[in-house]
């Protein structure tokens, strides 16, 4: 048994070392890899069939609402980046150049896309004429690259992957719209699908994207009590048309500009999963997402009939529609187990000889490790009833951490206090100017994560100024 423990006691405890028990169950859930390239990940199967789920079902709510999918260049001219001045000083410090082609230099340096906004209205320019051509609901699955100075698995990497959705508009009211419908997809697919209740609102003006007219965002909140930003959704007017020389005739044979829109979510949400759900067992995946939800692990494998059973139950399981793998490797069940929890596979099936003799299996939940004895007549319905209930009862879990970790601040010394005493959202009033917005962040450490849709009048005054304050905005300190 001893060695049984093992795959446990490699990881750091979360009360211990937050950042260490993240590194920790990255590694031994087997999702990332180092690689000699500074910077950027290797990611597993494991991991990658995380990135898979998320993509399909993310794709689907996506077409759903009338996007298409595109794919456009990897490389931006030097150029193009430079056309709209707030966009290129958002990212020229980060990004990376391409100067040769083969052995000769290039007449013009190419950066590998942060994101793809000028070109896409590059692309617009020439594609878009009239206002038939009108809207384009387009999306891009790629990677993009950001020459981060810190990075870490998942987090911030300088290479990740993710979805970058532009789209052309008639007017300021349809760009508006889609803006907001887009991050009540991400806002749907965050708390239905992977259980992690999150907060909309809006960006400040400090904190928006670079070029944007207004960046809408759903702000999560991680078990260490820092939030994470886990989608953006951003409305950029007619700014970029403007630059770039996108115009239609429009029904009346009059030249306008378009109104655009980009939004995305990245691989960062298997962070967000790792630190929403997991323990000091592992991972811990909501079913909806999990590659494999249940792992059928047979006890005294070798005995006559056991393992014919066990294949039994897993094709039963599989023509019931779930995912579901049979552990028959040479190892101790006990080592299977701790396998199983550290890899964040939501159910696990004993199946042993007195089980087989009595008719029955032992379902155990991976989140509370409740198990329930269960015939084997009745297995697949009651596995998926229990993920069922498991994704339900993991999104009220993490909004309870959530609500518990949220604290309302009145005055400036309640503030500072709760943020340095108290990790998670710090709820209070702010005049709108950046200078108390800086001074929080300098003074407290934290930055406006949000002004929330849904409001509450705490009080009237600014929380640093005293000025008086219509806004209620969500404070914290972010990853
Ligand atoms: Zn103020």
């Amino acid at each position: 048994m001893a060695k049984d423990k093992k795959l446990v006691e490699a990881i750091t405890s979360m009360e211990e070392d937050f950042a260490q028990w993240y590194t920790d169950v990255v590694k031994k859930a087997e999702l990332t890899d180092y690689t000699s390239v500074k910077g950027c990940m290797v990611i597993k199967p494991a991991g990658y069939a995380i990135w898979e789920n998320i993509q399909h079902e993310l794709d689907r709510r996506f077409k759903e609402t009338g996007v298409e999918n595109v794919y456009l260049p990897m490389l931006i001219p030097e150029s193009l980046l430079q056309k709209e001045k707030d966009h290129v000083e958002g990212f020229a410090p980060e990004v990376a150049w391409v100067t040769h082609g083969g052995l000769e230099p290039l007449q013009e340096r190419m950066c590998v896309r942060p994101t793809s906004e000028t070109l896409f209205c590059d692309f617009y320019a020439n594609d878009i004429h009239s206002y038939r051509d009108l809207p384009k609901v387009y999306n891009q699955w790629c990677s993009v690259m950001r020459w981060e100075k810190t990075t870490r698995p998942f987090l911030r990497s300088r290479e990740f992957l993710w979805q970058e959705g532009h789209t052309a508009h008639a007017t300021a009211e349809e760009a508006e719209e889609r803006t907001i419908q887009m991050l009540n997809v991400y806002a749907d697919f965050c708390e239905e699908f992977l259980a992690i209740p999150v907060i909309k609102g809006r960006k400040t003006d400090k904190e928006k994207f670079a070029g944007a007219e207004a960046t809408y965002t759903i702000e999560s909140l991680m078990h260490d009590g820092k939030a994470l930003q886990s989608g953006t959704s951003h409305n950029f007017g007619d700014g970029f048309a403007k630059a770039f020389g996108i115009q239609y005739a429009d029904k009346d044979n009059t030249l306008k500009y378009v109104h655009q829109t980009s939004w995305g979510m990245t691989t960062r949400m298997i962070g967000a999963i790792i630190m929403v759900h997991g323990d000091n067992s592992g991972l811990v995946l909501p079913p909806r997402v999990a590659p494999t939800q249940v792992m059928v692990i047979p006890i005294q494998m070798q005995k006559d009939g056991v393992l014919d059973k066990a294949n039994e139950v897993k094709t039963a399981l599989a023509a019931a529609g779930l995912r579901v793998k049979l552990d028959d490797s040479e190892k101790s069940p006990g080592w299977k187990f701790s396998e199983q929890e550290m890899r964040g596979i939501p159910v696990r099936i004993e199946l042993g000889p007195k089980d087989i003799e009595a008719g029955q299996a032992v379902i155990v939940r991976r989140d509370t490790r409740e198990k329930l004895v269960t015939p084997l007549s009745e297995l697949p319905q009651k596995t998926a009833e229990v993920l069922e209930t498991m994704q339900k009862d993991m999104l009220e879990r993490a909004r309870a951490h959530r609500d518990a970790h949220t604290y309302t601040a009145r005055t400036l010394d309640e503030f500072k206090d709760i943020a340095e005493n108290k990790p998670g959202f710090i709820k209070a009033m702010w005049c709108g100017c950046q200078e108390c917005e800086d001074a929080l962040k300098e003074e407290a450490g934290v930055t406006s994560r949000c002004i929330p849709f849904v409001q509450e009048q705490i009080s009237d005054t600014c929380i640093y100024c005293g000025k008086p304050a219509t806004k209620m905005v969500y404070w914290g300190k972010a990853y």
